[in-house]
């Protein structure tokens, strides 16, 4: 008979010995602890994936979102994870893929997550230099019968959903009018089109963010032409809502494309643009005034996985990845507020989410961030000499914290960094998350929890 660690070794061929010995209590039937109350048609557990990604995910965006939500000395949910180590984020060079890029952006690092492969900057799951397009762990699971979704407070053709069910050469070909850098792709060539006209196509069972722009941009040509993404995902049975406040009453059994955003959500918490010279008193942050129709992104994880959950009855499981995307882009702005705020509201999922793998116990939650990213806790006594920008905010602690941006002379373009980030996790194949991983080990360690992968 082939042993557990023999069919791992046979689907996922990169797999760390590690990553093996710590996951094989996915698939023994008898492992210690293991409570089946989800099952399947076959009458074995449900395995479920809910991979949380925080986009620009670092080590100085958890403390300074710690410091100032709860003190030095607090706990986020994020540091309760019984699992955890570090992890690589380096891309890859077009013109020469051997060779590492040292500083990611979010397409390729999300294709390195989502397929197991790196690729280079501002692809999104398709291969240097070929252009190949690298199956997904989204893919991978719709095909083996698991239900999906992909949650976002972005633009859900944002890069970072993207990378899980699209394939393109450039990461803003988002709408079929925006497809001036990747002609061989658009409709008008006879290619599959842009990323929301693929993200339709793929069936994703569950569709939550912003992104509602290009998803009405008109299609040119092929089988939907002169329809919008929106209106291809009606006729295809998707129930569509724009309005967040219809996400309680969803029901499963039905996909749903949710647009609750032109583009980008609203963060949180307001603006606190740091400056140069340095603002005077330390500030505290604001509630951010937010358009009614915008649900949180709690909410809509809490009905992605309330929808997955309930659908999934007589499948293996599902795969739900939920992203905060505004740590990411606040961090460009170079705006502390906006920043610790979309961190926290990430914190709130990671709790949702262990709270229902403690719940249903084949279930992995990962959590990562996607590249580092400027900001820096540094002392604010030398905030006059500091070379960039600064902001002060007062902590829970009731003292103050100083967050210098300093990765470009342009105040609303801080860059990412190619420091390598903190990874954590709970649950079914946790225990594999620990020392130094890469990106890629994390599709590794997905696909053989959920037991699929790409055939030898
Ligand atoms: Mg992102
Ligand atoms: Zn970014």
């Amino acid at each position: 008979m082939t042993t557990w660690n023999e069919v791992l070794r046979t689907i996922v061929p990169g797999l760390p010995a590690l990553l093996i010995g710590a996951i094989a209590c996915v698939g023994a039937s008898g492992c210690a602890g293991m409570r089946a109350t989800q099952q399947n048609d076959a009458g074995t557990a449900q395995r479920n994936v809910i991979l949380l990604i925080g986009d620009g995910l670092g080590a100085s965006a958890i403390t300074m979102a710690r410091n100032y939500h709860l003190g030095a000395g607090g706990r986020l949910h994020l540091d309760d994870l019984p699992h955890s180590g570090f992890c690589t984020t380096y891309s890859v060079r077009e013109d020469d893929p051997t060779k590492p890029q040292y500083v990611t952006d979010s397409a390729a690092s999300a294709t390195a997550i989502a397929t197991g492969r790196k690729t280079s900057n501002h692809r999104v799951s398709t291969a240097a230099k070929t252009g190949e397009p690298l199956p997904t762990i989204l893919e991978l699971a719709r095909d083996a019968g698991f239900r999906t979704g992909l949650v976002t407070d972005a633009s859900l053709a944002d890069a970072t959903p993207a990378a899980f069910a699209s394939h393109i050469n450039y990461r803003w070909c988002h709408g079929p009018r925006m497809m001036s850098a990747c002609p061989a792709f658009s409709t008008i060539f006879g290619g599959p089109g842009s990323i929301v006209e693929q993200m339709v196509a793929a069936r994703v069972d569950v569709l939550f963010g912003g992104g509602e722009g290009s998803f009405e941009q008109t299609i040119p040509a092929g089988e939907h032409a002169g329809r919008s993404a929106l209106q291809v995902a009606k006729a295809a049975g998707y129930r569509v809502l724009r309005d967040g406040r219809g996400l309680s009453e969803l029901t499963p059994g039905q996909p749903v494309l949710g647009v609750f955003a032109e583009e980008n959500m609203t963060p949180r918490w307001a603006a606190s643009l740091a400056s140069f010279p340095p603002p005077g008193a330390p500030v505290r942050c604001r509630e951010a005034s937010r358009p009614s129709r915008e649900p949180t992104l709690v909410e809509m994880f809490d009905s992605a996985l309330r929808l997955l959950a309930a659908d999934a009855s007589g499948t293996p499981g599902f795969f739900l990845m939920a992203e905060a995307a505004l740590i990411d882009k606040r961090a460009h702005a170079a705006d502390a507020c906006g920043q610790i705020g979309d961190t926290i509201e990430l914190d709130a999922v990671v709790a949702r989410a262990r709270a229902f793998a403690y719940a249903n116990p084949g279930t992995l939650v990962i959590v990562v961030g996607d590249h580092d990213h400027t900001p820096q806790i540094v002392d604010p006594d030398f905030a006059r000499v500091n070379p960039g920008i600064t902001t002060t905010l007062e902590t829970a602690d009731g003292v103050p914290m100083t967050i210098a941006y300093a990765t470009s002379t342009f105040t609303f373009k801080q860059q990412h960094t190619g420091a390598q980030l903190p990874i954590a996790a709970y649950g079914a194949g946790a225990a594999a998350v620990a020392g130094r991983m890469d990106h890629t080990d994390v599709f590794a360690l997905m696909a053989a929890t959920l037991r699929i992968g790409a055939q030898p």
